[in-house]
C-alpha cells in the first residue's frame, strides 16, 4: 500500500495555474468618434499598428475615414475586409483573414479593430482569439444590433454547417467605441433588428428603460443623436450588468434569450428569409403569451409590449403559412436546450423575469406553446 502511494506521488506532477484576471474594459459613447479613436490610440500607445477587420459594405462606407483619422495621428492601420453577410460568418473567412494577417506585417504587437456589425464583431473577435494564440482587439460596432448587444459580453465565433455560432471563444475586447453617427447609413430593416433587442433588454431587466422607450420612440426612430447615445448607454448598461453577473452564460444570462426560442425557430422555419429582429419581435409576443397563460405576465404588460413593438415598426404576428408543428419542431434544434427539453425564459412583468427554483428558464409543454402560437396566427 505504502509502495503504491509513493508510486502515485512520483507519477503526478501538478502544474498550478490559479488566476484572477481582470478583463474589465471601457465603452466610449458618442458621435463622429473616428478622430477620438485615433487620438486615444496615439495617446495610449496600445499597439504598434492596427489591423482593421471589417466587411465589404462597411469598408466602402467607413474604411477610408478611419484610415485617414489614424494617418493624421501617424498611426499605422490596414483594412482586412471580407464579403458582407451572415453566410460568410464561417471558418473559411477566418482562415482567409488569418492567412492575410500572417502574410502582412501585423505581428504580435499589432492590435485588431473590429469595425462593423455583429458578423464582423464575432469574426474579428474570434480571429483575435486565435491569431498568434491571441492578440488584443477593440470593437467599433456600426449596427444598432451590435451596439445594443453583440459587441458586449465577449462571445465571439462563427457558424458551421451544423448550426449558428458552434465554433468560437469567450474573448473580451479591450475597449468598445459606440459611434452612433454610423447608424445613419443603416437600412431601416437592420435598424429595426437592433430595436427588437433593445425592447427585449427593457422587458427582461428594466421597467425604467421600457418607459424611456415608450416616451422617446419618435426621436429614436428619427435617429436623433442624443437619443441614440442614451439608448446605447442603457442597452450596454443592461447587457453589461447581466454579463458581469454571469460571464459564461450559466445562469441569469439566460434571460437575454427571451423571444429567441421562438425567434430562432421562425428564422429556421422561414429558411432565413425573415430577419432576426422581426423574428425576435414575434418571438417575444409568443413567449409573452406563454408566460401569461402560465399565470406570470399580465394582460396589461402584454399590451404595453405589443404597443411598443408596433410603434417601432416591428411585426407581431406569425405568418399563416408557417405551420405550428414545424415551428415547435424547429425549437428543438436550439443549442441552448438541455437534456432534449426546450427551455424558455419568461417574463414576470415588464422589467423582470420569472425565476423558476433559482433558475431563469423552464421547460414548457408543447400544448401551451401551440396555444400561444395559434393566438398569434388567428389574431392576424
Ligand atoms: P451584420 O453584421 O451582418 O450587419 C448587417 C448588415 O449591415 C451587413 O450587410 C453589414 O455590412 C451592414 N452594415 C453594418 N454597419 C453598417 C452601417 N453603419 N451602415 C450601413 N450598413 C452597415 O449583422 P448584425 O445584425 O449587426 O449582427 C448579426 C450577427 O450578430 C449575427 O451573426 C449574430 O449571431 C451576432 N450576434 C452576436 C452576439 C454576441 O454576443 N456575440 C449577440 C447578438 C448577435
Amino acid at each position: 500500500m505504502a509502495e503504491r502511494k509513493r508510486m502515485n506521488e512520483d507519477e503526478t506532477l501538478r502544474i498550478t495555474l490559479e488566476s484572477n484576471i481582470d478583463e474589465s474594459y471601457d465603452i466610449i459613447f458618442g458621435a463622429r468618434l473616428f478622430s477620438r479613436i485615433a487620438e486615444d490610440l496615439a495617446g495610449l500607445k496600445l499597439g504598434s499598428s492596427y489591423a482593421i477587420i471589417t466587411d465589404s459594405n462597411v469598408a466602402g462606407l467607413y474604411g477610408n475615414e478611419i484610415l485617414q483619422a489614424m494617418a493624421r495621428k501617424k498611426i499605422r492601420g490596414d483594412i482586412f475586409a471580407f464579403p458582407a453577410g451572415e453566410q460568410n460568418k464561417n471558418v473559411d473567412t477566418c482562415v482567409s483573414l488569418l492567412n492575410d494577417l500572417q502574410r502582412s506585417e501585423h505581428g504580435r504587437d499589432s492590435w485588431i479593430i473590429a469595425l462593423g456589425g455583429g458578423v464582423v464583431g464575432d469574426v474579428a473577435g474570434f480571429v483575435a482569439a486565435i491569431h498568434l494564440r491571441g492578440v488584443p482587439y477593440i470593437q467599433v460596432p456600426t449596427t444598432l444590433l451590435a451596439q445594443a448587444d453583440a459587441s458586449i459580453g465577449g462571445k465571439t465565433g462563427v457558424n458551421t454547417a451544423q448550426g449558428k455560432n458552434l465554433v468560437g471563444a469567450f474573448n473580451q475586447p479591450k475597449r468598445v467605441y459606440m459611434d452612433v453617427s454610423t447608424l445613419k447609413t443603416l437600412s431601416k430593416e437592420e435598424y429595426r433588428n437592433g430595436l427588437a433587442e433593445t425592447i427585449k433588454h427593457a422587458v427582461v431587466y428594466s421597467s425604467d428603460f421600457f418607459e424611456y422607450l415608450e416616451n422617446n420612440i419618435q426621436p429614436i426612430l428619427q435617429l436623433n443623436e442624443n437619443s441614440l447615445i442614451a439608448l446605447a448607454r442603457m442597452n450596454c448598461s443592461i447587457k453589461g450588468r447581466v454579463v458581469q453577473r454571469d460571464p459564461r452564460e450559466t445562469g441569469i444570462r439566460r434571460i437575454l434569450n427571451y423571444g429567441h426560442t421562438i425567434g430562432h425557430a421562425l428564422e429556421l422555419a422561414s429558411g432565413y428569409t425573415l430577419s432576426h429582429g422581426a423574428c425576435v419581435s414575434r418571438g417575444m409576443m409568443v413567449e409573452g403569451k406563454i408566460a401569461h397563460d402560465l399565470g406570470y405576465f399580465s394582460r396589461e404588460d402584454m399590451k404595453r409590449q405589443e404597443d411598443l413593438l408596433v410603434k417601432s415598426g416591428l411585426p407581431i404576428y406569425i405568418p399563416r403559412d408557417i405551420d405550428s408543428s414545424v415551428l415547435i419542431e424547429a425549437t428543438r434544434s436550439d443549442k441552448k436546450n438541455f437534456a432534449g427539453k426546450v427551455r424558455y425564459s419568461l417574463p414576470q412583468a415588464i422589467g423582470r423575469m420569472h425565476q423558476f427554483d433559482g433558475t431563469y428558464a423552464t421547460a414548457v409543454d408543447d400544448a401551451v406553446v401551440r396555444h400561444a402560437l395559434h393566438d398569434r396566427q388567428t389574431l392576424l
